[in-house]
């Protein structure tokens, strides 16, 4: 039964106190070593940095945030928790479990896999790495367009710490791809798809598909507001709106997931973790969302998710 406060780096918060809520990002993370050999542009490791760009956020009014940062990519929870102290008006919630098998080394693949689920328990119930910080997250995640072992490994791993613990199912989808798949999948392992929510969804906007994931219950994460590389936001826009006119606005969470030095203003990039709240919003108003609907994405469905409040009404 998931709990109604939502655990975060600095305890318990009730769902009233999440405010808006990004729910996809990275603060400070030590990718692995064989990773920023292939990219140096996925090293976000400086505390004061990260701490200046959570500002700007807070500045534009965000007031939660996930740190999606699993085992897999170089979760440092250390830093993490220094660069959350500097910006305590922020809540910030950590996460455990897996991203994807592209980023797990063999040693992590070759696990036992009851010894992960153990860990990834630990995580949520007593602290991780050592800490008394718990995560209220647990993630899972699949390869682009793959849905075998190893893949089924990680939300095998993902739907056995879900039922056990409670806590709500982010995932990584490569590319938008496997989203049904995976919610079909983890509903076959007994987790209500209210519980799950799939991110980068925007990287694939076709509606057909998100409609029918919608229907089942589950979120979808969109977090490439921004990313031009990946499709102008216009795609997004009219996604979004689509996807409100058919009812399912509310089965929608907004993020930004800019794991990248190159997308912060603090290290030098753009367009910076303010882009959602500062430009993106404003455009949705201009082009015809209601005040109502993005409160239900910024700040209803991400409550109603983190909360597992569709459940009061359940079983009041
Ligand atoms: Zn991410």
């Amino acid at each position: 039964m998931p709990s109604r406060t939502v655990t975060t780096i600095s305890g318990e918060i009730s769902g009233e106190a999440l405010g808006v809520v990004d729910y996809h990002e990275h603060l400070y993370f030590d990718a692995p070593s064989w990773l920023l050999r292939e990219d140096r542009d996925f090293k976000l490791d400086n505390v004061d940095s990260s701490a200046e760009e959570l500002r700007f956020w807070s500045a534009a009014g965000g007031n939660t945030i996930v740190e999606m940062t699993a085992i897999d990519f170089g979760r440092n929870i250390r830093e993490v928790i220094r660069v959350a102290q500097q910006v305590p008006e922020v809540n910030v919630i950590a996460i455990t479990g897996y991203n994807k098998p592209y980023f797990c080394d063999r040693a992590i693949l070759l696990q036992d896999e009851q010894e992960m689920v153990d860990g990834c328990i630990r995580d949520i119930q007593v602290g991780i790495d050592g800490t008394d910080v718990r995560a209220g997250i647990m993630k899972g995640g699949s390869g682009y367009n793959t849905f075998q072992e190893p893949d089924q490994k990680l939300m095998r791993i993902a739907a056995k710490v879900q039922v056990q613990t409670g806590v709500p199912v982010i995932t990584h989808t490569e590319a938008g791809t496997m989203g049904f798949e995976q919610v079909t999948f983890l509903a076959d392992h007994s987790v209500s798809p209210d519980r799950v929510c799939l991110s980068h969804m925007d990287r694939n906007p076709d509606f057909w598909e998100h409609k029918r994931i919608a229907e089942m219950g589950a979120f979808l994460g969109y977090d490439c507001p921004g990313k031009a590389k990946y499709g102008p936001d216009q795609l997004r826009v009219d996604l979004l709106k689509r996807m409100i006119e058919a009812g399912l606005g509310g089965q929608i969470l907004i993020g930004n997931d800019l794991g990248r030095p190159s997308y912060w203003r603090s290290y030098g990039g753009g367009p910076g973790l303010d882009f959602v709240l500062t430009r993106f919003v404003p455009r949705l108003r201009d082009e015809g969302v209601s005040e109502e609907a993005i409160r239900d994405l910024l700040v209803n469905n991400p409550r109603r998710f983190l909360t597992g409040a569709w459940q009061e009404t359940e079983c009041p």
